[in-house]
């Protein structure tokens, strides 16, 4: 008789009470993360995903229930995990928040994983199995030689992107991230031949390289990307991809040209402000050091590759005022930007602004783990020195209209079709707004699509909106 495989549930949870970035529906690329962990789980257990940016979650039998979340998420994940610890069945909680704050999430699941999971997830299992499951499990910073492979075939059909990862960590220590300390400040690489091994098993024509910065810091990294690039059409990789990047994207031609080359449509950069002592207070070191002048040359440059340039910002910043915002805004309307992501200055725990804010008494929504929920970019979460919670709330909505607003999305759209000489580069960036417009109006404005606003049946197929 065979024995009865046992059922690993891993959920994906979504910020259900507020909108938001990252965990949300609009979300186009897959939980890596979780197609890790089954890959890593053996063979006498069945793994189901359970994806919330899809389908609101039903309760279904397991002998272990998975999570992993996000700050904004997390409240979410202690909901559901509660329903299965009614139920006696054991929950597991993993990702970048439960690293920052073990001691709460100890007290909603069972077992944490703490850090990167590859090191330990086996070992849970075995503990699982043997009625031994431990209270915290702490990972490794592993090498990313031969690095684990998620089981793909369990996202979710409807994701627009499939995503694959080819470096950790990040030598910066940007004020308002906790990547540096969930992933290391070594920037840890994959050998390219793996990337380009996986990359030929993913049969999605549309990819996202889901690293903080696909080609990070110096020559070497530079002559890494260009291998990656020429790796991928030298085995003939037929993909469109975009990722994220600092704003020393541009230094070396042959990185944009092989970028291109290899599908490269569009690239996100963290520019975050346009003022540099308010860089220089985030500790965004590179951005400060180039300084705002050089920008125009490197959007030119990667522009004139055909990619388009998605620039992140962020609104609320400490010594923001409501004409500082507004002068944000008008930069980022007269620069050659793309598409703009324009979050809400949040203070997440892991980062030194949380510390920083926390020890100073300024975080108005502490009633936690509730209060997690509205940690979600789009919402005032601290105390502002220089502006009342609901005043900023009211200027950061009168910006959001500013730069997405239909008019200024269209003239963005023709310029970046003039720029680029790339359909996709215009209709990617043109999509992004829309979905970034969506996710800061949420529940207030009907959902624009791109079709909606040229009135071209088509553009439907725009994979961002
Ligand atoms: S914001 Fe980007 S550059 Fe800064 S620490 Fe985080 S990952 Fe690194």
């Amino acid at each position: 008789m065979t024995e009865r495989k046992r059922k690993l549930l891993l959920v994906n949870p979504l910020n259900t009470t507020r909108k938001g970035l990252i965990i949300h529906k609009h979300v186009i690329y897959p939980p890596i993360g979780l197609g890790i962990i089954a890959t890593l789980t053996p063979d006498n257990w069945e793994v189901e995903i359970w994806d919330e940016n899809f389908d609101k979650f039903e309760y279904r039998e397991a002998d272990l229930v998975g999570f992993t979340a996000l700050t904004s998420s997390v409240t979410r994940a202690y909901e559901l995990a509660a329903l299965y610890r009614e139920n006696n069945i054991p929950t597991v909680i993993g990702g970048i928040h439960a690293s920052m704050v073990p001691d709460e999430a100890e007290r909603f699941c069972d077992a944490v994983v703490i850090g990167e999971a590859e090191s330990v997830w086996k070992s849970l299992i075995m503990d699982f199995e043997q009625g031994k499951l431990k209270k915290r499990y702490h990972g490794e910073m592993l090498s990313m030689e031969n690095a684990v492979q998620p089981a793909r075939h369990l996202f979710h059909p409807e994701y627009k992107f499939a995503s694959i990862q080819t470096t950790r960590g990040c030598p910066m220590r940007c004020d308002f991230c906790s990547v540096h300390t969930f992933n290391g400040s070594t920037y840890r690489l994959r050998p390219i031949e793996e990337v380009l091994d996986e990359l030929e098993t993913v049969e999605h024509p549309l990819v996202y390289f889901v690293d903080d910065n696909l080609i990070g810091y110096g020559k070497k990294s530079q002559e890494r990307a260009i291998s990656l690039f020429k790796g991928i059409i030298e085995r003939g990789i037929k993909i469109e991809w975009f990722c994220s990047a600092s704003m020393n994207f541009a230094d070396n031609d042959e990185v944009l040209k092989y970028a291109a080359l290899s599908g490269c449509r569009m690239v996100l950069l963290g520019i975050e402000s346009e003022r540099i002592d308010q860089l220089k207070d985030m500790n965004k070191k590179l951005n400060a050091k180039m300084g705002i002048d050089s920008y125009e040359e490197v959007f030119a440059k990667i522009h004139h590759h055909g990619i388009s340039v998605l620039g992140a910002f962020i609104y609320g910043l400490e010594t923001d005022t409501p004409e500082s915002m507004a002068h944000r805004t008008e930069y980022i309307n007269a620069a050659s930007i793309d598409a703009v992501q324009s979050t809400i200055l949040t203070p997440l725990p892991g980062t030194g602004l949380y510390k920083r804010m926390e020890k100073e008494n300024r975080l108005i929504l502490n009633n936690y783990p509730d209060d997690w929920q509205h940690y979600s970019f789009a919402e005032v979460v601290f105390r502002h020195d220089l502006m009342e919670r609901g005043e900023m709330m009211r200027e950061i909505k009168e910006n959001w209209d500013r730069l997405y607003n239909e008019p200024t999305l269209k003239r963005k759209f023709i310029r970046t079709i003039k720029q680029t000489k790339s359909a996709t580069a215009g209709i990617w960036s043109y999509g992004s707004n829309l979905q970034y417009y969506n996710l800061a109006f949420e529940g207030e404005r009907p959902i624009r699509h791109l079709a909606d606003v040229f009135g071209v049946g088509s553009l439907q197929t725009n994979p961002f909106s």
